[in-house]
């Protein structure tokens, strides 16, 4: 408990789905936490009243991750509300899942917009604006080692994230930084099971060696546990969150 007190964490997507419950994980380590959504201002008030409820310390600020000005102007915000930036989830990530024949180019640039560009805009902030010392978690996907049919565009964008994850770790490590790119397996949210049959779910749960769905807690421990002092010298890794399954 209180690993992380002192800490100021932006977590971008924390609205809903696993990063909702990553910042709420994180407020409970003693973060304060800044809650980015996109389009769900709702949900992004439900979670930094829950953060508040248990004691903790969140704002939530709306930005467009794919948007650079707005991502600017969340660090601005951040800062000056916080003071500082020390830790940086890029959790916000979007997916459709199409064979690449029926791929529209709309949904090839939307992908690329918010989970490349999107991981893009905040890593080129948190270059000169997070905290010497600070720490950025990435996340891509297990599906980047797999070989799944219409998870083409998706998985090229998470590949992207992966080698900007490496090359990044050693842009900023000068200052201190350490950075890393989680890769969860199928996980319990809307991303993973809007248009899926239970029966496409639980193939899919099957392929670890739990037999069941990770659910956002599991993804969430990992997290802070990452955004801690205790995991400083891992960098520059692509860390399975995936109970075996690749
Ligand atoms: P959800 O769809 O449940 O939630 C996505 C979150 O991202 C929402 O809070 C949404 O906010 C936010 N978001 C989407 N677009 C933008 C944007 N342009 N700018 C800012 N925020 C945005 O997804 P998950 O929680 O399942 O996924 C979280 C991350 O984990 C993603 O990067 C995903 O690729 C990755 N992942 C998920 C897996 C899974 O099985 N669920 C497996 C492997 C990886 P809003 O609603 O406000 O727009």
């Amino acid at each position: 408990m209180n690993s992380l007190k002192d800490k100021v964490i932006l977590v971008t997507g924390a609205s809903r789905g696993i990063g909702a419950t990553v910042a709420r994980h994180l407020a409970e380590a003693g973060a304060k936490v800044i809650v980015n959504y996109a389009g769900s201002q709702e949900a992004a008030q439900q979670t930094t009243e829950a953060i508040r409820l248990a004691g903790g310390d969140a704002i939530a600020l709306q930005a467009d991750v794919s948007n650079a000005q707005q991502v600017k102007e969340m660090f601005d915000t951040a800062i000056g509300h916080y003071g500082k930036i020390d830790v940086l989830v890029n959790n916000a990530g979007i997916m459709i899942t199409k064979l690449i024949k029926d791929t529209t180019d709309e949904e090839f640039t939307r992908q690329f917009e918010v989970n490349v560009r999107g991981t893009f805009n905040t890593l080129r902030e948190a270059a000169t604006r997070l905290a010497d010392g600070g720490t950025i978690i990435n996340f891509s996907s297990s599906t980047t080692r797999l070989m799944l049919p219409a998870y083409g565009i998706y998985v090229a964008t998470k590949g992207a994230v992966e080698q900007l994850t490496r090359v990044f770790a050693k842009e900023v490590g000068a200052r201190g930084i350490n950075v890393n790119a989680v890769l969860p397996g199928p996980t319990n949210t809307e991303l993973f099971t809007n248009g899926k049959s239970q029966e496409l779910i639980d193939r899919l749960a099957a392929l670890n060696a739990f037999n069941r769905l990770a659910e956002p807690e599991d993804i969430a421990k990992v997290v802070v546990f990452l955004a801690g002092d205790e995991a400083k010298w891992i960098s520059g890794q692509t860390i399975g969150l995936n109970g075996a399954m690749a």
